[in-house]
C-alpha cells in the first residue's frame, strides 16, 4: 500500500491506525472501483455572508456508498485514499465534477474544494488543476481549495510552492479547521489564505465566559493577520447572533444549510435576512 501511495503517503502511516484491518482493506478496495461505478459523488454545503444574509458559495464534500447502499463517511475513506494514494485521482475527480455540474452555469459563484497535502505535494498537482480550468472553461477564481490544519502538514517547499501556483491560476486559499491542530500557526507565518475558517468545536463553550474569551482571542488573531473568518458549525440562533456581534465575515452550518447533491442549487440565490434561505433543505 505504501508502495501504491508513493513516498509520501508512506511517511503518513500511522502505526495507530487499523491499517490491516478488514474494513480498511474494504474501504481501499472499495476505492478503486468508486469512480467507475458511479459510487462516489459530492454534495454542496452552503456558505452564508454574515452581513448580508446572502448564500455566497457552497463547500463541496465527498460522499462514498458501498455496493449495498450503505455510505462510508469522510472520516473513514478520506484517511485511507490518503495512504493508498487514491484521493489524488478522487481529488481530480472531485475538481472536475465541481467544474462541470455546478460551476458550468452562473447560479453559484464560488465552490470551495478540499485538498489533502498529499494532492498538494505531488508534482503536476497545479498543472492538472489547470487543465481541468482549461477543459471545462471555469475561471479559476470560482474555486477555493480548502487545506486542514492536520498533524502531517509538514511544512514543505513543495507543498507552498503548489500553493503559489494555484494562486496564479486565481484559486483561493482557505484554511480548514483552524485551532485543531499544532500546525495552524505555522501556517499562518507562511501562506496568505483568502478566509481561515474555525473549526466548529470551539462553538461548544462559546456560551460561556472562558469559550467566549477564546473564541474572540482567536478571531482577533486572523482578524489581525489580514484574512476573512468563517466560522463553520453554526447551528443554533444564539450562536448566530453571537457571530454578527463578533462580526464574523462568514458561517458554515446546520443553521443555514445541511448538505445536499448539486440539484437543490441550480436555481437564483436570493436575498434573505434570517437563517431561512432558498437553499435550505431539511
Ligand atoms: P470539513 O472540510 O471541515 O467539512 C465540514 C464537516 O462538518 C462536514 O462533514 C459537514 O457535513 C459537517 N458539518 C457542517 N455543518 C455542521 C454543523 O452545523 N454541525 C455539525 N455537527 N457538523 C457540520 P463531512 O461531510 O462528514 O466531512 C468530514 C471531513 O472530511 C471534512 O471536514 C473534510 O476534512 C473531509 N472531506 C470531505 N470531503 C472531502 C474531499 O472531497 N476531499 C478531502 N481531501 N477531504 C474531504
Ligand atoms: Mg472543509
Ligand atoms: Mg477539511
Ligand atoms: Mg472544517
Amino acid at each position: 500500500l505504501a508502495k501504491a501511495g508513493g513516498r509520501n503517503c508512506a511517511r503518513l502511516f500511522d502505526p495507530s491506525d487499523p491499517q490491516s484491518s478488514d474494513e480498511s482493506e474494504n474501504i481501499a478496495a472499495l476505492l478503486k472501483i468508486a469512480i467507475g461505478q458511479s459510487l462516489v459523488s459530492l454534495v454542496y454545503q452552503p456558505i452564508q455572508n454574515v452581513a448580508t444574509g446572502r448564500v455566497e458559495g457552497v463547500e463541496a464534500l465527498m460522499r462514498l456508498r458501498m455496493l449495498d447502499g450503505t455510505s462510508v463517511p469522510p472520516s473513514l475513506f478520506i484517511p485511507v485514499a490518503e495512504r493508498t494514494g487514491a484521493i489524488l485521482e478522487l481529488g481530480r475527480w472531485a475538481i472536475r465534477t465541481v467544474c462541470c455540474e455546478l460551476l458550468a452555469d452562473d447560479h453559484v459563484r464560488v465552490v470551495s474544494v478540499n485538498v489533502s497535502p498529499i494532492q498538494l505535494k505531488t508534482p503536476g498537482f497545479a498543472t492538472s488543476v489547470a487543465a481541468i480550468l482549461g477543459e471545462t472553461g471555469v475561471a479559476g477564481s470560482r474555486l477555493a481549495f480548502e487545506i486542514t490544519e492536520g498533524l502531517e502538514m509538514e511544512m514543505h517547499s513543495d507543498i507552498l510552492r503548489c500553493i503559489s501556483d494555484l494562486k496564479l491560476l486565481g484559486i483561493r486559499i482557505w484554511l480548514d479547521d483552524f485551532g485543531t491542530g499544532f500546525a495552524g500557526l505555522s501556517w499562518l507565518r507562511l501562506i496568505e489564505f483568502d478566509t481561515v475558517k474555525i473549526d466548529r468545536s470551539f462553538l461548544h463553550d462559546c456560551g460561556a465566559p472562558r469559550g467566549r474569551a477564546m473564541l474572540q482571542d482567536i478571531i482577533a488573531l486572523i482578524r489581525n493577520r489580514g484574512h476573512k473568518i468563517l466560522v463553520e458549525g453554526v447551528e443554533t440562533d444564539e450562536q448566530m447572533a453571537l457571530m454578527r456581534e463578533f462580526g464574523i465575515d462568514k458561517v458554515q452550518g446546520f443553521h443555514v444549510g445541511r448538505p445536499a447533491p448539486a440539484g437543490s442549487f441550480r436555481m437564483k440565490p436570493t436575498f434573505h435576512n434570517s437563517q431561512t434561505t432558498v437553499l435550505k433543505l431539511a
